[in-house]
C-alpha cells in the first residue's frame, strides 16, 4: 500500500495514542454485483485494518429493500472473499439495528430537531431551493413536538400510504449545504425486507442510518468516495445532536475509481444487462469481479492494480492499459507457453516426404526451466496465423510473404512459393519450401502448429465494451457499444492442452494469455477465453 493521505491521517492518530484501535468498515448496497471501483474500496479499508491491527467490518447498507437481494448479499461476499480479504466476525447489517434507530429518530423528534413531513417528493426537492436559492421552510416544520411522535409512531404501524410522510431533520433552510436543508431521515416503504421482512415499513435513509451504524460499531475511520463530501455535514450534524462525542467516528472521502471503455455505476450496468448486450452481471468483458474473475484475471492482479492507482482526491479516468499490465505481469511468470492458431491458414512443405516427423522438446516457459520440458511435432502440413503471411510486401510487415523467408518457431527456416486458391479466389494454402537451419540473420520469428499434434479449439475475444474513453460521461452511454466486443474464432492448439486442467492460463506465443474454459468431450470443442492479449494492438484483434 502506498503511503496515501489516509493512511497519512492514520499514523497521525496512532503517533498521539498507542492505543488507538484502527476500525474500517466496507458498507456494499446490496444491489448489483461488486465492480473494480468496489474492489479499490475494499483494499483500502482492508488494508488498512490489516496494517495496523484492526479490524475491518462488512456491512450491508440495507436500507431500501425495493432494491435489495439476497443474491447481491451472497455475491458480494463471495468476491470479497476471493479477493483475498476476510471482515471481522459475523457479517453485519444496517438493519441489525432499524430498532436502535427507529429510537434515535424518537430522540431527535423529542428534542425538537425532527418532524413529520407531508409535502410529497417534488414539493420537497422545491422547497429545498438551489446552490443560488436559499429553501423555504415546509409548512408542517412547526408541529408539536406530540403531534410528530404521534405521526411518527402510526407511520411505523403503516397507517400512511408510501410517499405520503417522511421523517425530516430540523436543521436549516437556508445554510450553504444543501444537505443541511431539512434532509429526510425515513420514509415509508412497503416490501419486504430480505432480513426482516414485513417487521418494518419505515425505511432510515443512508445519511442517517451510516454515521449510527458505524458509531455503535466503533468505527473509527468511515471511507467514502468524493460525491460524499457534503455529506459529511450531515454525518457530524447527526452524531453531535445524538450525543456520541466520545470518540466518534470521522469521515474521510477519496476519489472513485473510473475506468476507461467501461462503466462501472451499478444503475448503467442493469441497464447494459437488462438490454441483453452483455451477458449478465458476470460477464467476462465487464470489469465486475465476478466478470473478471470469469475472463481470466486473478485476485494478484485485481490487488496489484488497486495498489498503482492509489488513493486521492483527485478524480482522473484510469487507463486500461494499467489493468491489463498487471493481469500480463502475474500472468508472465506463472503461465506456460503454448502455440495456438487463431486464423488458421495451411502450409504445406513441399520438399518434405508425407509420413515426415520431426520431434522438438522445448521449453514451456523460457524464464522457469522448472516448469519443464514438452514435446512439438514438425511435419509437412503445419498451420500458421493468417496474419502471419502477405502476399505482397507491405512496410514494418514481420510475417511471411510470397517469396520471402521467415523462421518458424523453435524450428526452421521456410520460403513461401506459392498459394493455391479455391473457386472462390480464397486461399487455400501456401505451398512452402523448407531449409533445414534454424537461423538466419534479419528474418521475422512466427509461431505455427503441425496439424498432426493440434486440436481444433474455440476461442472467445473480449475487446472494449465501449468505443469511447468515458462512457460514464455520455448521456447515452448505449450509443457507445462497440459491437466486436465479443468475437468467437475457431482455430487450434497444441494437443497436450486437452489433457491439461481446466482454469488454467496459458500464455499463446506472440497472441496472448488465455483462460481454458471447456474440455474437449463428445461434441464439445475445447474453449478458452482470451484474458489480455501480449500487446494492446491486439485489443480489437478480430
Ligand atoms: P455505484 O455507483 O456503483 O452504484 P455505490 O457507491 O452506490 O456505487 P455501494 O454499494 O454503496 O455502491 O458502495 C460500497 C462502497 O464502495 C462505498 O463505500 C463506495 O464509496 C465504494 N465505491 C463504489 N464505487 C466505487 C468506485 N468506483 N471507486 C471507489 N470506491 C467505490
Ligand atoms: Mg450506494
Amino acid at each position: 500500500m502506498k503511503n496515501n493521505f489516509i493512511k497519512k491521517i492514520i499514523k497521525k492518530s496512532i503517533l498521539k495514542n498507542t492505543n488507538y484501535k484502527i476500525k474500517t468498515r466496507f458498507p456494499p448496497e446490496p444491489n448489483g454485483y461488486l465492480h473494480i471501483g468496489h474492489a479499490k474500496s475494499i483494499c483500502l479499508n482492508f488494508n488498512i485494518a490489516n496494517k495496523y491491527n484492526g479490524q475491518c467490518n462488512l456491512r450491508f447498507d440495507d436500507t431500501n429493500p425495493k432494491k435489495e437481494k439476497k443474491k447481491y448479499i451472497d455475491s458480494i461476499k463471495k468476491d470479497i472473499k476471493w479477493l483475498g480479504f476476510n471482515w471481522y466476525k459475523k457479517t453485519k447489517y444496517t438493519s441489525n439495528y432499524f430498532n436502535q434507530l427507529y429510537q434515535y429518530a424518537v430522540q431527535l423528534i423529542k428534542e425538537n430537531l425532527a418532524y413529520v413531513e407531508e409535502l410529497n417528493k417534488n414539493e420537497i426537492k422545491k422547497y429545498r431551493g438551489t446552490l443560488k436559492k436559499v429553501g423555504k421552510k415546509s409548512p408542517f416544520r412547526n408541529r408539536t413536538i406530540k403531534e410528530n411522535l404521534i405521526l411518527f409512531e402510526k407511520m411505523k404501524l403503516g397507517m400512511f400510504p408510501e410517499g405520503s410522510m417522511c421523517l425530516r431533520a430540523k436543521i436549516n433552510m437556508k445554510s450553504p449545504y444543501i444537505i443541511l436543508r431539512d434532509p429526510v431521515l425515513y420514509r415509508i416503504i412497503y416490501a419486504k425486507h430480505h432480513q426482516t421482512k414485513n417487521e418494518w415499513c419505515i425505511y432510515p435513509m443512508y445519511d442517517f442510518a451510516h454515521c449510527i451504524a458505524d458509531a455503535l460499531e466503533g468505527i473509527t475511520h468511515s471511507l467514502c468516495t468524493l460525491e460524499f463530501q457534503d455529506n459529511r455535514q450531515l454525518y457530524t450534524w447527526i452524531l453531535k445532536k445524538l450525543n456520541f462525542i466520545q470518540k466518534p467516528p470521522k469521515q474521510y472521502e477519496f476519489s472513485k475509481l473510473t475506468l476507461e471503455h467501461t462503466i462501472l455505476s451499478k444503475r448503467k450496468l442493469k441497464i447494459l444487462i437488462n438490454s441483453k448486450l452483455v451477458n449478465g452481471w458476470e460477464d467476462p468483458r465487464l470489469h465486475t469481479i465476478s466478470g473478471l474473475r470469469n475472463r481470466g484475471y486473478t485476485k494478484n492482479s485485481i490487488r496489484m492494480f488497486c495498489k498503482k492507482i492509489g488513493v486521492t482526491k483527485q478524480q482522473n479516468i484510469i487507463e486500461l492499459s494499467l489493468l491489463e499490465s498487471c493481469i500480463r505481469k502475474d500472468l508472465n511468470m506463472s503461465s506456460p507457453r503454448r502455440m495456438a492458431i487463431i486464423n488458421p491458414i495451411k502450409i504445406i512443405i513441399t520438399n518434405l516426404p508425407e509420413d515426415y516427423i520431426e520431434n522438438f522438446s522445448v521449453f514451456n516457459h523460457p524464464q522457469a526451466k522448472e516448469m519443464g520440458t514438452r514435446k512439438i511435432l514438425f511435419t509437412k502440413e503445419i498451420y500458421i496465423e493468417k496474419e502471419d503471411f502477405s502476399q505482397k510486401k507491405r512496410e514494418n510487415y514481420r510475417g511471411l510473404i510470397l517469396g520471402k523467408k521467415i523462421r518458424l518457431k523453435y524450428a526452421y527456416i521456410i520460403k513461401a512459393k506459392k498459394i493455391l486458391k479455391n473457386k472462390n479466389n480464397e486461399i487455400n494454402c501456401i505451398l512452402c519450401k523448407y531449409y533445414p537451419k534454424k537461423i538466419e540473420k534479419k528474418i521475422g520469428i512466427i509461431h505455427w502448429i503441425s496439424i498432426k499434434n493440434s486440436i481444433p479449439a474455440q476461442f472467445q475475444l473480449f475487446n472494449i465494451l465501449f468505443i469511447c474513453k468515458n462512457p460514464e460521461k455520455q448521456d447515452n452511454f448505449m450509443q457507445s457499444y462497440n459491437s466486436n466486443s465479443y468475437i468467437l474464432k475457431q482455430g487450434y492448439v497444441e494437443s497436450i492442452i486437452n489433457q491439461e486442467k481446466i482454469n488454467h492460463a496459458y500464455q499463446f506465443e506472440r497472441i496472448g494469455y488465455f483462460l481454458k474454459t471447456k474440455q474437449e468431450k463428445t461434441k464439445q470443442m475445447i474453449s478458452f477465453n482470451r484474458i489480455v492479449s501480449l500487446k494492446n494492438k491486439y485489443r480489437n484483434f478480430i
